[in-house]
């Protein structure tokens, strides 16, 4: 029997680790952040960039009997805002270090324009999968008005995929894990068998695999599903007790679960095989087939729901992309 999500924080507790959820402005809830009983005192991810936040997480650190000022470390999970927007504001107050994926960096040192230039890409791969002009001026008007949330973030301690980061209790292992976004970094503390997985893990809903520029600087856009099944397939074969996520509760059972994600992958990948096979169609009309009319915030979510899947068909070489007006139209093989 595996342990319940309760025994799991529990369990997290007595090895130092505590979940301090705080609130944001986001459809997902309260985002999960980590607090870590060692030397030096550790927070993994910060929520956002928000006075409410930031009151708290002082709270909570207060009931601990630590401050702002006692953290020595943060860590960053990955690029979102919701993980990393108090992070400036926290090293302000305490000079703590600050460990993320050492590839995205420069991306996290450069927020706002960084934040202008993944807009601007999403707008272009939305116009050609069909999306209409009027939905996307929406969305990036949305995206900008959401920025104020996040917050540059200055990398002091960069990792490497593989790379040990000893505190003077434990060693977490960083482990690069793209797929929801491309900077997704785990945790693993081996020792205790416990792996900090911001969102790459969710027991509750299924993390997206959001449509994104590539690290590397290229224009080109990843196979964000794709890497994600790669990534998935690795975090299955660790024997990991307990997944501790970015949002909701801990996963006791992350193999079982995400033999579920794989399963729900193939349906959908198949259900969308026999729209095309139906009839050619674009992202957007796949995604409106399946979903229907969604509320406009959701539409980049969907396309990149309906891509991911596509590619895996592309990949396979069942479905190839046709151009037709500058719109790509998926059509079977
Ligand atoms: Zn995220």
């Amino acid at each position: 029997m595996s342990a319940t999500p309760e025994q799991a924080l529990e369990q997290a507790a007595l090895a130092g680790i505590h979940r301090l959820p705080i609130s944001t402005p986001f459809a997902v809830g309260k985002v999960n952040c980590y607090l870590i009983e060692d030397e030096p005192l550790t927070l993994v991810d910060t929520g956002p960039n928000s006075g409410k936040g930031l009151d708290e997480l002082t709270s909570m650190l207060a009931e601990r009997g630590h401050a702002i000022e006692d953290l020595g470390l943060i860590i960053v999970t990955h690029q979102h805002i919701d993980h990393l927007g108090l992070v400036e504001i926290l090293v302000e107050h305490s000079g703590a270090e600050v460990a993320a994926l050492g590839a995205a960096a420069q991306r996290l040192a450069d927020f706002d324009e960084d934040a202008e230039r993944e807009d601007a890409f999403a707008v272009e791969v939305m116009l050609r999968n069909g999306i209409p002009e009027e939905v996307t001026v929406a969305l990036r008007s949305v995206s900008r008005s959401f920025r104020g949330w996040g917050s540059h973030v200055t990398v002091t301690k960069p990792l490497e995929d593989g790379h040990l980061l000893p505190l003077s209790g434990r060693t977490l292992q960083a482990l690069h894990r793209p797929g929801h976004s491309p900077s997704d970094t785990v945790f693993w503390d081996e020792e205790r068998r416990i792996l900090i997985a911001g969102d790459h893990l969710l027991g509750h809903i299924s993390s997206n695999p959001l449509i994104s520029l590539p690290l590397d600087g290229s224009e080109r856009r990843t196979q964000a599903l794709v890497a994600y099944r790669e990534s998935l397939a690795k975090t299955r074969e660790m024997p990991a007790e307990i997944v501790l996520p970015g949002h909701g509760e801990p996963v006791t059972d992350h193999a079982a679960l995400i033999d579920t994600r794989f399963a729900a992958t193939e349906r959908r990948k198949e259900k969308i095989y026999r729209l095309i096979a139906a009839e050619p169609r674009s992202g957007y009309e796949l995604a409106q087939s399946i979903w229907g009319n969604v509320a406009v915030t959701q539409a980049f979510l969907t396309l990149s729901e309906v891509i991911g899947h596509v590619d895996i068909l592309v990949n396979e070489g069942r479905v190839r992309e046709s151009l037709d007006h500058g719109v790509v139209r998926y059509e079977t093989t």
